[in-house]
């Protein structure tokens, strides 16, 4: 089974999401469960809890089919003390947030060495503020997402995931969600059909599609190896349609949250059709 969604918004509180998603016709959804551009933020209601489950059983969807995304302003690999300390609380915080709302993933972006440590370090740095926060929560998976390697995020090879994921001592609990322009970006030539397979066969090679949790589908408004992450409506970039539709027609992306972080959200939902039409029968 595909599940076909977008990053939606959550304004209004949490419970407003799955009825956003339903709205443009997603079978799976992203959603911030907090204000991204704060460290922290109120706790969730009861009220807004229960509303939030209440209607992702109205309207199907379970946590398979659900992908939060964390603040931008948290950075697991700081090489900074007090700006480390701030974004593991902050996410142990953001996995809470998950738990309550009985949600099993959360999507993060790995973390930046600021030019201040090394790359090797920054990753060391990322995974012991994995097993800190794995430690007090239980059963969210903490969601690598690759990186487009802009400025000095790391992330942006498949070797920088798989090293993270070697020093996590629960390995049943990391995972990685792998977007489609932020690969372009990094190097990873999903345009032509040999690419595409090149790609993904060094991908399971690497990682492993047992770690799979999640995708994000966005076209790409630059070019390959670019190192810059810049999404585009899905055909309207460089990617154009090819790589989805092959996405589409694999099995290996069944049963995961496939989440577009494209720029027109008023596209959202034909966007979401096309990829629906283009599922294998
Ligand atoms: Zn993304
Ligand atoms: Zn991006």
């Amino acid at each position: 089974m595909k599940y076909i969604g977008a990053h939606v918004s959550a304004s209004g509180g949490v419970e407003n999401a799955p009825l956003n998603a339903h709205n443009i016709g997603a079978t799976a959804f992203a959603l911030f469960t907090k204000n991204q551009r704060q460290w922290f933020s109120p706790a969730l209601t009861e009220q807004s809890i229960a509303m939030f489950k209440a209607r992702c059983a109205e309207y199907g969807y379970t946590a398979a089919q659900i992908l939060p995304h964390d603040s931008y302003l948290i950075n697991l690999g700081s090489p900074e003390e007090e700006s480390l300390e701030k974004s593991r609380k902050s996410f142990i915080e953001e996995l809470h947030r998950c738990e309550l709302l009985g949600l099993d993933r959360l999507n993060f972006h790995p973390g930046s060495h600021l030019k201040k440590i090394s790359e090797e370090d920054c990753l060391k740095t990322i995974a012991e503020s994995i097993n800190i926060a794995l430690d007090k929560t239980h059963g969210v998976i903490a969601v690598l997402e690759n990186t487009a390697g802009q400025g000095t995020n790391v992330g942006y090879r498949f070797e920088h995931l798989r090293t993270i994921i070697d020093l996590v001592d629960d390995k049943s609990r990391v995972g990685v969600c792998i977007d489609t322009q932020h690969a372009f970006a990094a190097g990873y030539d999903l345009l032509s059909e040999v690419g595409f397979d090149e790609v993904w066969r060094h991908f399971d090679e690497v990682i492993g599609f047992e770690y799979l949790r999640g995708m994000h589908l966005n076209d790409s408004k630059k070019e390959l190896a670019s190192r810059v992450d810049r999404h585009e409506t899905l055909r309207n970039g460089l990617l154009g349609a090819s790589p989805f539709m092959r996405i589409m027609q694999d099995s290996r992306f069944d049963n995961i949250p496939l989440i577009l972080e494209t720029p027109d959200e008023s596209l959202w939902a034909e966007e979401i059709e096309w990829l629906k039409m283009n599922r294998e029968k």
